[in-house]
């Protein structure tokens, strides 16, 4: 049985959006939402770029954008798209040639604005290009960059504004019977973005890419999001989601799962609850935090760990975790095994031993998981 079910406080009704494919990933309808991140290197420097893919479909990206501004980055979008793990979106601007080349170069996904790049020939043949090579597009609208007609009308960049805008893309889309688009109404400001974004969701059915643009650096954007994107996603809106950090965007996937985890909306790795720690603490529990945090980076199955520093809080937390530390006194502690009380263990071999424990639970849930699965066959 679902937490869900035993708690139906916890539950998040997400919007009914139409389900698009990102290349094999789906996006919208009941698939589960989607992480993406974006390059910063030059694209026509492909190992760079798919260093970079990789390590951040490493740590669970599903998709990765990348952006095409000339003829040398879509020539190199060919080898890159090849190669990579995962499905590749690429970013286009005004220039519909670079969209078709990237369409021809196996991007999975063009973010281009079909009401920016030109004539209605020019949509044409962009749409074509993307029917021809099973690409999705991605309208994505900036309030940085709203056409003229609506700041006029508008007088600045506003939620109607914006959403005005993604409905006059998406109708050129749809005048040219092509309906495999998601959109996104981004904005650094978490006001206008959040009421753009719930503006949006009862103007359409196509799904969400979430967004808080340029959100800032690593501490600042992440605050940024979780705020604006988190409270979105809450309110069940958001299909796709891009964390935008000025930082490695190995983070900004990070940030992400955080988002979707603490929510329940997708489970990655390990959830480590921790206390803050004060003078009760039987152990050190900042520097453990974030010694287990990296040695368990490897483990992707989705279960729980609480590091608590003393009895106040300690077996309550464990109860609700797979496998549970609480500090005691004397140099040990407790070790907690599916909420229940286990053994106790030296302060100064706890670090291996929970490793240990955490990698023997994450096999027994993959084993159990795997025996679920045929069972249901
Ligand atoms: S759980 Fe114990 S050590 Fe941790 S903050 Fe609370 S009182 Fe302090």
């Amino acid at each position: 049985m679902s937490l869900h079910a035993v708690r139906p406080w916890r539950e998040i009704q997400r919007r009914k959006s139409r389900q698009i494919m990102v290349g094999r990933v789906p996006v919208g309808g009941d698939a589960p939402i989607s992480v993406q991140t974006m390059t910063n290197t030059d694209t026509s420097d492909v190992k760079a770029t798919l260093d970079q893919i990789i390590r951040a479909a490493d740590v669970g990206a599903d998709i990765v954008r990348v952006s095409t501004p000339d003829e040398d980055s879509t020539r190199a979008l060919r080898e890159i798209t090849r190669e990579s793990p995962v499905p590749i979106v690429a970013d286009i601007h005004f220039h519909y040639k670079r969209a078709i080349e990237a369409a021809e170069a196996g991007a999975a996904c063009l973010r281009i604005n079909p009401g920016n790049i030109g004539d209605a020939k020019r949509v044409a043949e962009v749409v074509r290009a993307a029917k021809d090579h099973g690409c999705s597009i991605r309208i994505g609208v900036n309030a940085g960059s709203l056409e003229r007609h609506l700041l006029e009308k508008y007088a600045e960049p506003c939620p109607a504004a914006m959403v005005e805008s993604g409905l006059d893309h998406i109708k050129l889309l749809q005048d040219h019977d092509f309906h495999e688009f998601k959109i996104s109404v981004k904005a650094s400001d978490v006001f206008l973005a959040a009421a753009a974004y719930q503006q949006l969701a009862d103007a359409t059915d196509a799904p969400i890419h979430l967004g808080i643009t340029e959100a800032g650096g690593l501490m600042s954007g992440t605050i940024k999001s979780a705020i604006g994107m988190g409270n979105l996603l809450w309110m069940g809106i958001g299909d796709t989601i891009r964390v935008s950090l000025s930082a490695d965007p190995v983070e900004e996937v990070k940030v992400g799962f955080e988002i979707l985890k603490s929510l329940g909306l997708r489970h990655r790795g390990v959830n480590i609850i921790s206390c803050p720690s004060c003078a009760r603490q039987g152990f050190d529990v900042i520097k453990t935090v974030e010694t287990l945090e990296k040695r368990l980076e490897h483990v992707k199955t989705p279960m729980s760990l609480s590091i608590i520093g003393c009895v106040v809080n300690g077996p309550g937390e464990a109860l609700m975790t797979d496998v549970g530390f609480t500090g005691g006194g004397a140099g040990n502690g407790m070790v907690y095994l599916a909420g229940k009380q286990s053994h106790r263990m030296s302060n100064d071999q706890m670090i291996d031993h929970i490793v240990e424990q955490v990698e023997a639970k994450a096999a027994e849930i993959e084993a159990r998981d795997k025996a679920a699965a045929k069972a249901a066959e």
